[in-house]
């Protein structure tokens, strides 16, 4: 929205931050040549934050992308938005405490709701995915890039909340990926709300939908199953 100008002087002394978003094709208009638009609409990646006016320049972007900006910026330390979209949940909290006039509240180490408990990951291809349909992971365009993540939040019974959306699922069937320490014959699965659930340790647990899943995988019934 910067005239060409300003936007010279701007670029001649180094840009601050840039500030991503993706295409809003719903609100191109029926008159708009909509994939001369799409072609035409830039990438911010790697190659353009190496140019000279770029190299301090922060990234943000409100999320969830398309294809406007390049994975390989994630790792970047010029990037923002993941620390952008983390911070904004509590802002958008506090934003609402405020216009409903509720207390004022002060957040310390002691008494933060926000103190993360530290969850083991499940991060296996395998048996679970997000039942949440709007959840990022099952998303056509984002699948290609984000696999499956989940915390176990919960033993008896299992459940996995993603780390995405905070949906939570309870998989019917487990298994311990260390069966092969032992023999072939140990390879069994058990149903997850079986005391099996506690006894296999967070790290070593292998989740199905179903029994037949568990099978397809090589995986006999125990007599926990
Ligand atoms: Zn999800």
């Amino acid at each position: 929205m910067m005239p060409d100008v300003s936007m010279e002087v701007e670029l001649k002394a180094g840009v601050d931050a840039l500030y991503v978003t993706r295409l809003q094709k719903e609100r191109l208009t029926a008159g708009d040549d909509a994939e001369g638009v799409v072609a035409e609409y830039p990438m911010v990646d790697k190659k353009l934050l190496k140019e000279k006016e770029f190299r301090q320049t922060l990234v943000m972007h409100p999320l969830p992308r398309v294809d406007e900006l390049a994975y390989e910026v994630d790792a970047d330390r010029r990037s923002m938005y993941f620390k952008q979209a983390a911070l904004g949940v509590p802002i958008r909290m506090a934003l609402i405490a405020l216009l409903l006039g509720t207390k004022e509240f002060a957040v310390s180490e002691e008494n933060s709701w926000v103190q993360g408990i530290d969850y083991p990951s499940y991060r296996r291809d395998s048996g679970v995915k997000c039942s949440n349909p709007a959840c990022v992971t099952v998303q056509e365009t984002e699948r290609k890039y984000i696999k499956p993540d989940f915390k176990i939040v919960n033993l008896k019974p299992l459940i996995l909340r993603c780390v995405y959306c905070e949906h939570e699922v309870q998989p019917g069937y487990i298994a311990s990926s260390d069966w092969h320490e032992g023999r072939l014959v140990n390879k069994k699965y058990h149903r997850a709300d079986s005391h099996m659930a506690k006894k296999i340790k967070p790290e070593n647990i292998i989740v199905f939908n179903s029994a037949s899943e568990a099978e397809a995988r090589g995986f006999k019934a125990s007599h926990y199953a």
